[in-house]
């Protein structure tokens, strides 16, 4: 996809259906994917932290996660397409995955809201392999990344909040080729 900075974060310049489209394909192909769905907030931590940055430096995609990255871009004369929201992409690939039969891992939020993702997703997408699921509450994520690369699901959604999550990602997305993406507040969102 074609890129666009702002505050030197290259971030996609697509829509929603080509992105989904691009990512479906790498995660039938087991290709080890990360995707950061960046909001102001996130651009505006990046300019202070060199780790994160690099982190950023390293993911395959950065999208416009609100409408504050719209606006940026315009007023730098760049325009983007869409929004590409994290909650957006999380609901379609898990429709895509229920459709597909995949497999997804769930990591975070307080441990009776993953509770209730874990209900709602059995219940919405009962075709949808769920390998694995644990609150965001660890000390240790060590063990929980051994279990992703036990399981090698083709997803691993990760609700923890910036930066952590794209920490977390950065570090064990070698143990498992699937896409790996920071999901921020979507559980708590999803579980209702
Ligand atoms: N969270 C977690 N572990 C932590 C801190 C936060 O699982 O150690 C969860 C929290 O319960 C919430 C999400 O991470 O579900 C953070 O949501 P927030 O909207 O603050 O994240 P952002 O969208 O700003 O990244």
């Amino acid at each position: 996809f074609p890129r666009i900075n702002v505050l030197n974060v290259p971030f996609i310049n697509t829509t929603q259906t080509a992105f989904l489209t691009a990512v479906e394909s790498r995660i039938d192909h087991r290709q080890n994917t990360f995707i950061v769905t960046a909001n102001p907030e996130i651009i505006m931590y990046a300019r202070n932290d060199l780790s994160y940055q690099h982190i950023l430096a390293n993911a395959d995609y950065i999208t416009p996660d609100g409408i504050g990255i719209l606006k940026g871009a315009a007023i730098l004369g760049t325009p983007m397409t869409e929004r590409i929201t994290g909650y957006d992409t999380m609901l379609a690939l898990l429709e895509w995955g229920n459709q597909q039969h995949k497999t997804v891992y769930l990591v975070g939020a307080k441990p009776e809201v993953i509770a209730d993702v874990k209900k709602v997703v059995a219940d919405r997408y009962p075709n949808l392999k769920v390998a694995g699921t644990h609150d965001g509450y660890f000390t240790d994520f060590s063990p929980i990344a051994q279990d992703i690369a036990a399981k090698q699901p083709d997803m691993v959604f990760l609700a923890v909040g910036f930066p952590k999550q794209e920490q977390l990602i950065a570090a064990h997305r070698h143990q498992n080729d699937g896409l790996w993406m920071g999901v921020g507040g979507s559980f708590d969102v999803l579980s209702g």
